[in-house]
Order: structure tokens, then C-alpha cells, then sequence
């Protein structure tokens, strides 16, 4: 018999999140039942709820989910009772292609099972955790350490594993110097990894507002785009610029911050194409490349490298009725840096 649990709904594009339920499957033979404590607001569930996206109706978001499990089911061996877990942005994927072999589960062949705007095993439509409950196979379940407090971990789920994984993958570290394009849910999560990886960081955001947050969050330095001095002062002395900023921007003007062999990875994901000169790239053999949010290993890599370096993301925690106060403050960048529903007041 399914569950039914409260839930906070988009019933259309133009509506807002109204409180509502959700039904759960009972825990199967591999399945953990989580009472969530916290789920983070990503951008990605604005873009979602408000139709950026292919989205259907009723639905129910997020993807930056913790919480401790209430049950499991008679096969689990990888968490028990108690612990304190999360879940990301996917819950399930075929296991079987050359991706998800690899431990990229995000990119499998076959689409990975997203949290929220898909379809389970079961046939059913996946809901995400603007809720007080869900049920997710052991496999795709993320331990918590212990050094990290709930409502700051939510975030790590999307947006610190979304930052982590292109700083890894493009090895920032001493010597390399990274920019990070966007100071909000990922950019903070960005500066901050990329700080304890030893980079020398720089922050391109688009007014000075967020300076004094951005050098306590460990940037070396930062820059306002809206200032085109910048753009001469930085010209060809950046190896890595990775771009969250969810709206249109510039990306020649970007990509000519880059030093030879530089690279610019797109996380952000705007709604319209970009455009970009070829000249941009050939003239210092720069490259520019994307990333997705990242697989359980490393998700669970990035979880343990946040809790040895002390790392969580700055939590501001809201009331489930704020959520489209919220939402509209993520959109007008007014949030410092991540909002977070206490699942307690859905
Ligand atoms: P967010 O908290 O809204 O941060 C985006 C930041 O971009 C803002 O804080 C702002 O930073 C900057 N920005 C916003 N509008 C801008 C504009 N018109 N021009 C220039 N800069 C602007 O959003 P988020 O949750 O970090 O997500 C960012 C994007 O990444 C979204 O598109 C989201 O869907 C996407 N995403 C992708 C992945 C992936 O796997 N690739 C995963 C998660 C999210 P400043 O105030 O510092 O300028
Ligand atoms: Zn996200
Ligand atoms: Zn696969």
C-alpha cells in the first residue's frame, strides 16, 4: 500500500507551489524509506516548476534532499536505520551501460531516473522532495558524515556535487587558477571547493555586493562584470572558468579571460542557446566543454571531502510557505547562498 505524504505541488506553469500530498511506494527488497529533514531550492527547480523545461503536471520538485532513514527493505546492506542520508538528482538508472559502469550514472545511456519529471521502474512518475518523505533504491543514496550539519548538507546534493565534479575533472588545484562565473547555490559551493582544492580563485560576479562574502568564502580575488575594465585586466590570465549563471551571457567575452589550453565549462543552464565566435576558441586553442551534476561515487567523494575540509553550504532556512517568496529571490539573486525548506513545515 503507497504512502501518502505532504508535499509542497506546482499544478502548472503560471501557478504557485501550493500544499498538497505525494504518494510513496512502500520500501522494496533494496529500498530506503527517508524522513526528510531538509530539501535545498536549486534553480534548476524554478526552471522546472515554471516550465523553463519539459516539465508535466502536478509536480512535485527537489533535488537537494537529507534526511534520516525511518525503514528499509530486507536485502538493504548500505544503510540502516537512523543513519543520515541524502539524495540528489537522480534516483535510479540502467546500471548496465558503459556510463553507469563507470561510476557517471548522471550521463547513463538510457537517462538517468531524475528525483523529480520522470518515471521509476514501477512505471510511475518520480517526485521530488519538497515533501516529508521518500523512497529510494540503496544504490543511489548518499551518506551523510557526521562532521556536516543537515540543513548545510541539503545543498552539497546538487550544487555542491555540480561544482566539485568540474573542478576534479579539470584538475583545479595549486598552481591553477579558476574563475567562477556567478556567486549563488553553486557558484558559493564553487568557490569554496575550488579554494580548498589550493586554486587561486577568482570570483566574476555581476555587481561588487557579494566581494567581502566571496574573499570569506576563500576567493583570492574578485571582479564585477558589469565593469568592463574587467575584462581587460583579465584578459588570457585564467586556465578555468566554470559558468553557473542561469541567464544569457556573453560567452566570447568570457572565453577571452582564458589563457592557451584554457577551458570554460557551462553548468548554468539557460533557456535560450548561446552563440560563441570560432575565433574565441582558435585563438589560444581554448576549449569550452559542460558538466552534469555528477555520479554516487563521486557525490559521496565530494560529501566526504566537504566534511574533512569543514565545507557546507550557507544556509538560509525557510518556512515550506516561503517557498515562492523564495523562489522569486533566487531569480532576483537575492539569496545568500541557498535557501532551505525544514521539511518539518510542510
Ligand atoms: P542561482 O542561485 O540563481 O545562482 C546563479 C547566479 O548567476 C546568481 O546568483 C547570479 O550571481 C548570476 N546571475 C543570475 N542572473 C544573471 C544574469 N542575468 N546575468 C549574469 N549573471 C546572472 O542558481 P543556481 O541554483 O546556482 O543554478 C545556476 C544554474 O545552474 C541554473 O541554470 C541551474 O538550472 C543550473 N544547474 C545546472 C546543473 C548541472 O548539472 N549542470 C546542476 C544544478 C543547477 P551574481 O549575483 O554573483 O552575479
Ligand atoms: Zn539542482
Ligand atoms: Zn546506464
Amino acid at each position: 500500500m503507497p504512502t501518502t505524504v505532504k508535499a509542497y505541488v506546482a499544478s502548472s506553469p503560471t501557478a504557485d507551489l501550493t500544499p498538497g500530498t505525494v504518494e510513496r511506494r512502500d520500501p522494496g527488497d533494496f529500498d530506503v524509506q527517508i524522513s526528510i529533514r531538509y530539501t535545498g531550492i536549486c534553480h534548476s527547480d524554478i526552471h522546472a516548476a515554471r516550465g523553463d523545461w519539459a516539465s508535466s503536471y502536478p509536480l512535485v520538485v527537489g533535488h537537494e534532499i537529507v534526511g534520516v532513514v525511518e525503514a528499509i527493505g530486507p536485502k538493504v546492506t548500505r544503510h540502516s536505520v537512523g543513519d543520515r542520508v541524502g539524495v540528489g538528482c537522480f534516483v535510479d538508472s540502467c546500471r548496465e551501460c558503459i556510463n553507469c559502469r563507470a561510476g557517471e550514472e548522471q550521463y547513463c545511456l538510457q537517462g538517468a531516473t531524475s528525483t523529480y519529471n520522470s518515471f521509476g521502474r514501477d512505471g510511475l512518475p518520480t517526485a521530488g522532495g519538497y515533501s516529508t518523505s521518500i523512497v529510494v533504491d540503496e544504490n543511489y543514496v548518499l551518506r551523510i558524515p557526521d562532521g556536516i550539519p543537515l540543513q548545510d548538507a541539503a545543498p552539497l546534493l546538487c550544487a555542491g556535487i555540480t561544482m566539485y565534479a568540474p573542478l576534479r575533472n579539470w584538475k583545479a588545484g595549486p598552481g591553477k587558477r579558476v574563475a567562477i562565473i556567478g556567486m549563488g547555490g553553486l557558484g558559493h559551493m564553487g568557490v569554496k571547493i575550488a579554494a580548498a582544492l589550493g586554486a587561486e580563485v577568482t570570483v566574476l560576479s555581476q555587481s561588487l555586493k557579494k566581494q567581502e562574502d566571496a574573499v570569506r568564502l576563500g576567493a583570492n580575488s574578485y571582479y564585477a562584470t558589469s565593469e568592463p575594465a574587467t575584462f581587460e585586466y583579465l584578459k588570457g590570465q585564467l586556465d578555468l572558468i566554470i559558468n553557473t549563471v542561469s541567464a544569457d551571457i556573453d560567452v566570447d567575452a568570457y572565453l577571452s579571460l582564458l589563457a592557451l589550453d584554457g577551458t570554460m565549462v557551462l553548468v548554468g543552464l539557460p533557456s535560450k542557446p548561446l552563440s560563441q565566435r570560432a575565433w574565441s576558441l582558435v585563438e589560444f586553442r581554448r576549449n569550452l566543454s559542460g558538466s552534469r551534476m555528477g555520479g554516487i561515487r563521486q557525490t559521496q567523494e565530494m560529501l566526504d571531502f566537504c566534511a574533512a575540509h569543514g565545507l557546507g553550504a550557507d544556509v538560509e532556512v525557510i518556512h515550506a510557505s516561503q517557498i515562492n517568496e523564495a523562489f522569486e529571490r533566487v531569480l532576483a539573486s537575492d539569496v545568500r547562498y541557498r535557501f532551505v525548506i525544514d521539511a518539518a513545515t510542510f
